[in-house]
């Protein structure tokens, strides 16, 4: 392994959204943005004593709000992985709430060479983002991208949610096609999970129905098709070269360092996580082993359940340069007795259809272990 992908989480938000699960703090003062950015650049010094050899090529800042750390703390960050990961030609990612004024921070982190933001945008609806619970309005997803522009960074992902309130197979569409109309290189079209231990899942608002939101999906995907991008996964389209190689990284099974509160790794056979506790990363406390899952850690079933997600499947010629064997012949065997409208299985591998992802985790569990 001499190559990484570093995935720096910044789990702070201005406030939290109604639906979301995912491991942040609400109001940070600029003391604890301050300590927390050093937090992480001492982080990396131990990690680069602890890889010597290893050099990163993707760097993606998530969250939380990470645009909320403000253009010097995140080019100090920048400088500092750079000096101990290399970063050289790093597509260098910044996740980012377009409810903020955020001209500066775009700017400073273009500086330090940051080159993509990924942006909540979530829906170009007013009436969805208010249902939703977010900060921002469809005017200030506009002003952001202009401004992400205006610095020199063009490669600009724009998020949109599916199955949210007040949501109809036309305003998802009208999402995607005015999410082409910013310029974005890349889109994300995520579908609303509702998560027991929010205010949404205490209270779960009106839902479009599942069918609703299986015509929604297809809505966007069949939208952004037409528009020139491709689905190169479940929930990703992009521009031709506009994937995201830092994601990619995930589904392709290559090795990706987590650093900050709830951040996972993937090192060698080794799985690990930080607490998602802020005062412990803080305190310095070292990540621990993921617990083993049924599917072990780099076995030839993990990896085809990651390649699966992605629109070009698990290839025969993938699966045995890797693993320097064929693909096991039942994974086609039951691959070939589902229908073809949600799978194809031939000489060169297996993948979902964009039907198939719909029902993604049931096909794949069939494929694998059944
Ligand atoms: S801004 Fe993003 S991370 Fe923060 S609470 Fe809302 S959805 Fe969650």
């Amino acid at each position: 392994m001499n190559t990484v992908g570093l995935y720096i989480h910044v789990p702070f938000c201005v406030s939290k959204c109604p639906y979301c699960d995912f491991y942040s703090v609400a109001l940070p003062s600029d003391a604890m943005l301050d300590a927390y950015a050093a937090r992480v650049c001492d982080t990396l010094d131990v990690w680069a004593a602890r890889l010597p050899e290893v050099t990163a090529d993707t760097l993606y800042f998530g969250g939380g709000t990470p645009s909320l750390l403000g253009g010097e703390r995140l080019a100090a960050i920048l400088r500092r992985a750079r000096a101990r990961f290399g970063l050289s030609t790093a597509e260098i990612t910044l996740e980012a709430n377009p409810a903020d004024d955020l001209y500066d921070t775009l700017s400073a982190f273009a500086a330090e060479g940051g080159n993509r933001l990924s942006l909540g945008m979530q829906s170009i609806c007013a009436a969805e983002l208010t249902a939703l619970g977010r900060r921002h309005t469809p005017h200030d997803v506009a002003r952001t991208v202009a401004d992400a522009h205006r610095v020199g960074i063009n490669n600009v992902s724009l998020d949109i949610m599916l199955g949210v309130p007040e949501q109809t197979t036309d305003s998802a569409r009208h999402s995607a096609q005015q999410a082409a109309a910013l310029g974005a290189t890349h889109v994300s079209a995520y579908m609303l999970k509702i998560e027991p231990n929010t205010p949404f899942g205490r209270c779960t608002p009106s839902l479009p129905d599942e069918d609703a939101t299986a015509d929604a999906y297809l809505a966007v995907m069949d939208t952004l098709d037409t528009l020139g991008y491709h689905q190169y996964e479940i929930s990703n389209a992009a521009l031709i070269g506009r994937e995201s190689r830092h994601n990619l990284k995930y589904w392709h099974s290559e090795p990706y360092l987590g650093i900050g509160p709830a951040a996972s790794s993937c090192i060698g056979d080794r799985r690990f996580s930080y607490a998602r506790d802020i005062d412990a990363f803080m305190r310095g406390e070292e990540p621990t082993d993921e617990p083993c899952s049924a599917i072990a850690v780099g076995s030839p079933e993990e990896y085809a359940l990651l390649r699966l997600r992605l629109s070009e499947g698990v290839t025969a010629a993938d699966f045995a340069a890797r693993f320097g064997e064929p693909m096991p012949s039942v994974w086609f065997e039951r691959a070939r007795r589902l229908p073809k409208t949600l799978v194809c299985a031939d000489g060169n591998g297996i993948r979902l259809t964009r039907d198939g992802f719909l029902v993604s985790n049931t096909l794949i569990t069939h494929i694998l272990t059944k």
